[in-house]
């Protein structure tokens, strides 16, 4: 049988003497998409920060196919596949477009040697081009004429230049519209997902439950919900329960 993606085994967390995160189990198969949800404060960004190794667990342990990588350190993680398109966005702003997605290169071309990593980031390129149209259009504008939406897309953009096994997006929708959150989705939708697994993060979001393969609902640092999207989507009992309905 093969290691699935990601696994987080009972893992336990926290900053200074509070935990924050408690016994948490959570696996994620290969080029499956999971919507990771629950209340402001429930533990979701310190999971995130797990999984990416900027803060490391007090127990428990975080499996990359099969692989422990619990101590691997978060500038190493994207050399193994892990890639984070953070919440608050990060992109350069005086950079174009363009140099900003090569930014997001440095993984490949330090994994792969200066060769073969060319006709890979011409392929990421293309690829972020067709799943985000406009970012190709505005390819030469600077990073600091973009909307909130537009960066949104070139920091996830950036995240797949590294060509993630496992890409995670912590809260893509915050402080966006509604038309341009459901724009972003969308876009997301287009990824190919037989390629990379998948976690977003997001508060309380329909379209992230519209979008992922499956849902898990934290509650104070524990997980309480883990079952198909659509299930966790049509529930109403489920989303009043755990989120206000959106
Ligand atoms: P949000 O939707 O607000 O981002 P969240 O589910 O992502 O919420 P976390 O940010 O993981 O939640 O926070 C979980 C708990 O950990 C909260 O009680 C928060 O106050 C606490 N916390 C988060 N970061 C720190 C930190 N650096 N130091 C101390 N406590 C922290």
């Amino acid at each position: 049988m093969t290691a699935p993606l990601l696994s987080l085994d009972g893992i336990t967390a926290g900053y200074r003497t509070t935990p924050v995160i408690r016994d948490f189990r959570l696996s994620l198969a290969e080029g499956e998409s999971l919507a990771l949800l629950g209340a402001n404060g429930a533990g979701k960004t310190t999971l995130m920060k797990v999984m990416v190794g900027l803060l490391r667990p007090w127990s428990g342990r975080v499996l990359l196919r099969g692989s422990d990588i619990t101590e691997v350190a978060a500038e190493e993680r994207p050399l193994l596949g892990v890639a984070l398109a953070p919440e608050g966005r990060g992109i350069f702003g005086t950079l174009s477009i363009e140099e900003n997605l090569l930014m997001g290169a440095l993984a490949v071309r330090r994994k792969e040697g200066r060769r073969a990593s060319r006709a890979l980031v011409a392929e990421g390129l293309e690829q972020v081009y067709e799943t985000f149209p406009v970012l190709g259009k505005r390819r030469d504008d600077k990073g600091c004429h973009l909307s909130g939406g537009q960066q949104q897309m070139l920091a996830i953009g950036r995240a797949l230049m590294a060509r993630p096994a496992l890409l995670l997006l912590d809260e893509p929708c915050l402080g966006l519209a509604p038309k341009v959150a459901g724009e972003l989705y969308e876009a997301l939708g287009r990824l190919s997902t037989a390629e990379r697994g998948v976690v977003v993060v997001e508060e309380s979001s329909r379209r992230a439950l519209g979008f992922a393969d499956r849902a898990c609902v934290v509650k104070l640092g524990r997980k309480v919900l883990d079952c198909p999207a659509a299930e966790a989507g049509d529930d109403e009992a489920i989303m009043s329960a755990y989120f206000g309905v959106e």
